[in-house]
């Protein structure tokens, strides 16, 4: 989020990582860390509905995540040079903790239920139930190593 505020440019290399962490710094400034917050936790909410593409992202969450995100690219970007930054620097637990916080912008598929029907063409043999990536109350992830 802080990247894509700054004006790291988006279709260079990544600086260096004292120029990267000074990106961060001027993007968390220009956005403030409330605003930040709200972003991230959008951004997690439409990529994790949007992940595999198993379950729908309503029109109006996708056109809200566009208007906050209009360079498609510089968000790629972005995100791959967060990603080597935290390569460097590594990641507090508070900051993984935030990281993986996530909210809808919007109405969610699962109205808040954590489950969600996807319905193909009325097609039992098509059709599935699955735990909302965003709002099930089990972890959808297990991580390797602990
Ligand atoms: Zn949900």
């Amino acid at each position: 989020m802080a990247l894509y505020a700054s004006d790291m440019p988006t279709r260079r290399r990544y600086g260096s990582k004292e120029q990267v962490r000074a990106w961060v710094v001027q993007g968390v400034e220009r956005l403030g860390r409330r605003e930040l917050t709200r972003r991230a936790l959008f951004f997690n909410g439409q990529f994790l509905l949007a992940l595999g593409g198993l379950v729908p992202v309503p029109a109006p969450v996708q056109a809200r995540h566009d208007e906050r995100f209009p360079d498609a690219y510089r968000l790629t970007v972005a995100g791959q040079a967060t990603a080597t930054s935290v390569l460097f620097d590594g990641m507090s637990k508070a900051a993984m903790k935030r990281n993986a916080a996530a909210k809808v912008d919007g109405q969610c598929p699962c109205e808040d239920t954590g489950r969600m029907f996807i319905d193909i063409d009325g097609d039992p043999d098509l059709s599935y139930e699955v735990d909302c990536p965003v709002h099930a109350s089990t972890p959808q992830f297990v991580r390797a190593g602990r």
